[in-house]
């Protein structure tokens, strides 16, 4: 697939935050990023990638020499307030305050987890294979169970990623991701492409497996990265740019 150039920051880049976890501005920084920086990728240079962290850490305000950004390799593994950079995961959970978490995205789902009674969240990278490994459920049951995060106040952001309305996938891969809700009918996240071709919602997928957990407050933003060509990276559009879901929490 060919590969666009990465261009260089010029000017403030898109941010994207949620209304529902906006009322919780004083105890966390949250947001997804768009273009026309980007954070990663591999046609991007070490140093413009840092450079563009900076950059986004002074407009949101999050702890820039507390930045962990993992090596993600689509698994269902997650780690705890993970320092320093590059260490193979693909969720940071988040207990302490003053660690800014970021996760790279270019088509996959971002997923920001925060619970109001306990000070602890998430963010969460979900492809097509994580969501197929239940990533985000594993993470969920986590803040749950260790962390004592109630499903009821638990608050769960779906960034922007591939919509339902762009993601063809071959007919294994629709298999795969079903199996993790066996609960919910097809027709809530599926649908048939003009080539005959499964297409799948993975942002509805993981919204079902939080769903079969008690989880109730989902924001799910609409922005679809294959649609919006103006604001956000898209690996399906040939593109290596890369945008990042960001979480911290705040000293309470
Ligand atoms: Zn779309």
């Amino acid at each position: 697939m060919p590969k666009t150039a990465v261009p260089v920051f010029t000017k403030p880049f898109v941010l994207y935050q949620s209304a529902l976890l906006n009322t919780y501005t004083e105890r966390v920084i949250h947001g997804f990023t768009g273009k026309p920086i980007t954070l990663g990728g591999q046609v991007c240079p070490p140093e413009q990638a840092r450079a563009n962290r900076e950059l986004v850490c002074k407009h949101t305000g999050l702890s820039v020499n507390r930045l962990t950004l993992p090596r993600q390799t689509h698994t269902d593994q997650f780690r705890l307030n993970d320092l320093p950079c590059d260490r193979e995961t693909d969720a940071v959970i988040l207990t302490e305050t003053g660690v800014a978490a970021m996760v790279q995205v270019a088509d996959c789902v971002p997923i920001i987890l925060y619970a109001p009674d306990r000070h602890v969240g998430a963010v969460i990278h979900a492809g097509w294979r994580g969501t197929a490994q239940s990533i985000t459920a594993k993470v969920a049951q986590t803040l749950m169970n260790q962390h004592q995060a109630s499903p009821e106040r638990l608050l769960a952001v779906i960034g922007p990623s591939i919509g339902g309305c762009c993601y063809e996938v071959s007919a294994e891969v629709a298999e795969q991701v079903s199996q993790t809700i066996p609960q919910a009918a097809a027709s809530l996240y599926t649908s048939l492409s003009v080539n005959n071709k499964p297409k799948i919602d993975l942002k509805q997928v993981n919204t079902l497996q939080l769903q079969a957990l008690g989880v109730t407050q989902i924001d799910i933003l609409p922005a679809c990265t294959l649609c919006e060509t103006e604001r956000l990276w898209s690996h399906r559009r040939g593109e290596a740019g890369r945008q990042v879901a960001l979480l911290e929490l705040k000293p309470l």
